[in-house]
């Protein structure tokens, strides 16, 4: 869970940074293939290059207009919008035909922009009561990289505001009002989603092209104007002071910018940014569906049916385009795909530690099983040899009393082998609730010290006890003798024969601690590392030709720490070991006290 919400928050940051942004816009690009449906209304009169030339560059703007609008006014277009600033006057007699040409032309836009200085440059006062519309010629470009995708339908500075120039030729020829409201703005049937809060951004839906008209083929094709909304301005690449280029990758004329924004009210399809709830509602189900597919389905499984998720991803701003709605790129992707690395690599970890504990669970309860196997062998054999002994000869009655002793007490190790076994198994998974008995040390070290006697003559080593034992412990009994008595074999079977197994036992304050010390093979500190982990044995014991499992030292360890004790070994190789069980106890005094207090 934690990873996914951070798949998601990952996923999510990545889609709102500037590269980011720059590849919704090439995505947004590349779905907005331009309109087939050729131009309604539109139509540009182009003032190109061999416009210019012919009639002697720029300064002779004025006349090159008035001629145009001449020629434009007899075919009686729907509007004609001018894109050419006229701001000042210039040369009064210039200024004079071009005012009577524009007196004569129907629905008339004029242009206005902002100067460097920020200030409105409106058309000269000559001519700014001719026009039936004044409509802001501003082009919104991306600061990255530079591409015309929408505009700004309203601009307001200090206390006038314009609609766009496209906008007002919409309006006019519509013959209708502009009806605004903070989300909107509504001409005739027309909706505009744009909202005021927003500088009332519209993006431009380029159609393939707009047809253009050069100035000079106007006399010839002056009929085509006929009822068409008329946009005239500079496209001539020396003197547009307007190019830009738009999401085709095409340049285009600012003129022609203004026709496609006219075609886009036009069509009156628009195309909105879905809402950032729902960019937020889409890739967090993206992240749930990662997180659904690994947890319930691994391996192959898996990834076919992630792949098809993440390929969904991508397709997720295309089927939102087809519903005039531009959803970004980056986001659905990011975070589908981080999703699923994440959930992958969650599951793929997780799966792995699952094996791994099934693995070492199986192999501690198999070698568990071959220590109890060993540790029963013993008994077991001698019981079968008593057993045999008795029911094939005829015995003494002497001889047959020893041997069921014998039989008798060698089941009841049995037994003890059997209850430990399952008790050790209990330990190691924390099942087992320890005996809370309270005992005299002495007692288990006398019990255990007189079982493995027997075993130490046999190499002639001698036992003894250094120091006499005080304390009392407290915690299960059994356990203990089990791990005292450990230790005591491993000193007799490591040690070489006609050497001495010494105890010694010190109650300091609340600590008694019972050391084991032989003068056997010893071992060296790498050893010493290991000797507690379970079935570990190392070589010099191997070469000893002694029988171990190396389960021992392992149990003895869980056993003395689940009694809140520690262990300590001090070894020397070739001299001899030191084992000392650290245990909490009273001392047996203090003990009586508190028996006789009751
Ligand atoms: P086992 O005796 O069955 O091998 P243990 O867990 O009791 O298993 O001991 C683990 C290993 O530690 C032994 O195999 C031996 O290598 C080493 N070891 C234990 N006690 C001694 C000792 N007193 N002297 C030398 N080595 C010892």
């Amino acid at each position: 869970m934690g990873v996914l919400a951070a798949c998601f928050g990952i996923g999510m940051l990545a889609a709102w940074n500037p590269l980011a942004a720059r590849v919704d816009h090439q995505a947004y690009d590349w779905m907005s293939e331009a309109q087939p449906a050729p131009a309604h209304d539109a139509l540009v009169v182009a003032i190109d290059e061999a416009a210019l030339r012919a009639r002697g560059e720029m300064q002779n703007i004025r006349k090159i207009l008035v001629e145009a609008l001449d020629k434009i006014d007899e075919a009686h277009p729907k509007a004609v919008a001018v894109d050419v600033i006229l701001a000042s006057e210039v040369d009064p007699a210039d200024d004079a035909r071009l005012e009577a040409a524009l007196r004569v032309t129907p629905n008339l836009i004029l242009p206005v922009e902002l100067d460097t200085a920020g200030q409105w440059e409106e058309p000269a006062p000559r001519f700014k009561p001719l026009a039936k519309a004044i409509g802001h010629v501003h082009h919104v470009v991306d600061r990255n990289d530079g591409v015309s995708r929408e505009v700004a339908l309203e601009k307001v500075m200090g206390s006038r505001r314009y609609w766009a120039l496209g906008l007002e030729a919409y309006r006019l020829a519509q013959g209708a009002d502009i009806v605004e409201s903070p989300d909107d703005i509504q001409v005739g049937n027309t909706l505009v989603p744009a909202a005021r809060a927003e500088g009332r951004p519209m993006r431009i839906r380029y159609l393939a092209s707009i047809p253009t008209m050069p100035l000079l083929e106007l006399t010839a094709r002056r009929e085509e104007l006929r009822g068409k909304v008329v946009f005239l301005g500079i496209t001539a690449l020396s003197a547009a002071h307007d190019r830009l280029v738009s999401p085709m990758g095409e340049s285009v004329s600012g003129v022609e910018v203004h026709a496609h924004i006219y075609e886009t009210l036009l069509a009156g399809r628009f195309l909105t940014d879905v809402k950032d709830s729902t960019i937020l509602a889409v890739c967090a189900g993206f992240t749930i569906a990662a997180g659904l597919i690994f947890g319930f389905l691994s391996g192959w499984a898996a990834y076919a049916t992630a792949a098809p998720l993440l390929a969904f991803a991508f397709y997720v701003p295309v089927l939102f385009f087809r519903q005039d709605q531009v959803f970004p790129m980056v986001a659905p992707a990011a975070v589908a795909w981080l999703s699923a690395i994440g959930a992958a690599t969650y599951q793929h970890f997780v799966v792995r530690r699952t094996l791994r504990r099934t693995e070492s669970e199986k192999s501690r309860y198999q070698q568990a099983m071959h220590w109890a196997a060993h540790e029963m062998r013993t008994p077991l054999t001698a019981i079968q040899g008593s057993s045999e002994l008795m029911s094939r000869y005829k015995l003494p009655e002497e001889k047959r009393g020893q041997l069921s002793e014998m039989i008798n007490s060698e089941s009841k190790r049995l037994a003890r082998i059997i209850q430990t076994f399952l008790d050790v198994e209990r330990l190691a998974e924390g099942h087992m609730d320890l005996k809370r008995e309270t005992f005299p040390a002495a007692a288990i070290v006398d019990v255990c010290m007189s079982r493995v006697t027997p075993l130490a003559e046999r190499k002639r080593i001698s036992m003894s006890i250094e120091t006499p034992v005080d304390g009392t412990l407290k915690g299960d009994r059994e356990l203990m003798e089990y791990a005292f008595y450990n230790l005591l074999t491993n000193a007799v079977k490591y040690s070489a024969p006609d050497t001495r197994v010494r105890v010694r036992a010190d109650l300091r304050g609340t600590e008694l601690r019972l050391a084991v010390t032989d003068e056997g093979m010893g071992m060296d500190a790498k050893e010493l590392k290991n000797i507690f982990q379970k079935f570990y044995r190392t070589k010099r014991a191997e070469a000893s030709g002694e029988v171990g499992t190396g389960i021992g030292l392992s149990i003895v360890e869980q056993i003395v720490t689940h009694h809140g004790g520690r262990m300590e070994v001090a070894s020397t190789p070739g001299k001899g070991s030191c084992f000392t069980m650290i245990l909490l106890a009273q001392s047996t005094t203090a003990t009586h006290a508190e028996t006789a207090d009751r």
